[in-house]
């Protein structure tokens, strides 16, 4: 059959031939309008818009297994698969979509340096590349004028918030995010049983275990949260960050806390030990002072507040027990989040400002 092939942008016209089973087998958009009657698809006449290049490439990929012809299988290049990937969606012809989408991930830093327009690239596409790198491939990929990296990151950072979705990338997951009234920090629902609250909402459960609750803010907003966030960081892989951070903790075995990652720099400690009035008069005060910051102690705190007066970097450990109260997670993913926490905690660390309660 004749397929006239229309580039406007070129003011170009041009037939190309094909086989009326192997187009309808190839390029599965014509299926839908090409019926089996032979005696009808006799008088059809298929008409396309697009580059006459890219559907000549398309044509040659169609024919690729004819054994007769002498048409060699063309290669995806930088500068032709985004075109080519947005026609063979639109023609449906799903496994050259694939490649297109996998040699997108190999090739991104060298697409995205050709003159290129990656914003012809739908949703579904772009989630679909989105999901093929990881956030730390991410961040390396190479992209002076921003053709690609913060759709990445928007797409990533949308991801985090669908609770349908498991990224390989984060343990916790946005779609319950709130604030908590009392302490002021971003929670999950996950993390709301493990992060301490402020004193004022300690209580001690039927086993005798302290605990915390937190109090949900009714009048947070995520949408108002993350405006705030892009007009503050400015551009989406950083709003992806400092959410990233938000929602993954780790533990600290200083001061035996769970905090969230943004939290990093802010295990609260005292730079001098307490000093007990050791009369043996009165036989040994139980009540000590700091010297670094003449706050008074209990030597037996029940409450076990941490008060410290100073703050440095949480001290991360990794251990079986780690993973034990949530043994989905292995200590290898632990190990990474740590990872990229490190590699990334300018962004993702906010300062520490002392609470006010
Ligand atoms: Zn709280
Ligand atoms: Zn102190
Ligand atoms: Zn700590």
């Amino acid at each position: 059959m004749v397929i006239h092939v229309c580039d406007e942008a070129k003011d170009l016209k041009k037939d190309f031939f094909c086989p009326r089973d192997l187009l309808v087998k190839e390029m599965k958009y014509f299926a839908e309008y090409l019926s089996s009657d032979a005696q009808r698809w006799e008088e059809v006449d298929i008409s396309v818009h697009c580059d006459v290049q890219i559907f000549d490439w398309l044509m040659k990929y169609a024919k690729r297994h004819l054994s007769q012809s002498d048409i060699e299988r063309p290669k995806l290049e930088p500068g032709n698969v985004v075109s080519i990937l947005i026609s063979s969606d639109f023609l449906k012809m799903d496994s050259l979509v694939q490649e297109c989408i996998e040699f997108c991930y190999k090739n991104i830093s060298a697409i995205v340096s050709t003159n290129c327009n990656m914003n012809c690239i739908n949703d579904t596409l772009l989630s679909r590349i989105a999901d093929l790198f990881s956030h730390t491939e991410g961040d390396e990929i190479l992209d002076r004028k921003d053709k690609f990296k913060s759709k990445l990151f928007s797409k990533k950072l949308e991801k985090l918030f669908d609770r349908n979705y498991n990224s390989p990338d984060s343990l916790g997951s946005a779609s319950s995010l709130h604030r908590c009234s009392v302490c002021k920090r971003l929670l999950t629902d996950t993390m709301k049983k493990r992060v301490k609250c402020m004193p004022s909402r300690m209580t001690i459960d039927k086993h005798g275990n302290l605990t915390y609750s937190h109090l949900r803010d009714t009048s947070f907003d995520v949408n108002e949260y993350l405006i705030d966030l892009k007009s503050q960081l400015k551009t989406w892989k950083d709003v992806y960050w400092r959410v990233w951070g938000t929602i993954n903790t780790l533990p600290c075995s200083r001061c035996s806390e769970i905090f969230p990652l943004v939290e990093f720099g802010h295990c609260k400690y005292h730079p001098e030990a307490p000093r007990y009035d050791n009369s043996i008069l009165e036989g040994g005060s139980c009540i000590g002072n700091y010297p670094c910051c003449h706050q008074n102690t209990l030597r037996f705190d029940p409450t076990q507040q941490n008060k410290g007066c100073r703050v440095k970097d949480h001290i991360v450990y990794i251990n079986e027990n780690t993973s034990s109260s949530s043994p989905d997670v292995t200590l290898q993913q632990h190990q990474k989040v740590y990872d990229d926490l490190l590699a990334h905690r300018e962004i993702i660390c906010v300062p520490y400002q002392r609470p006010t309660e």
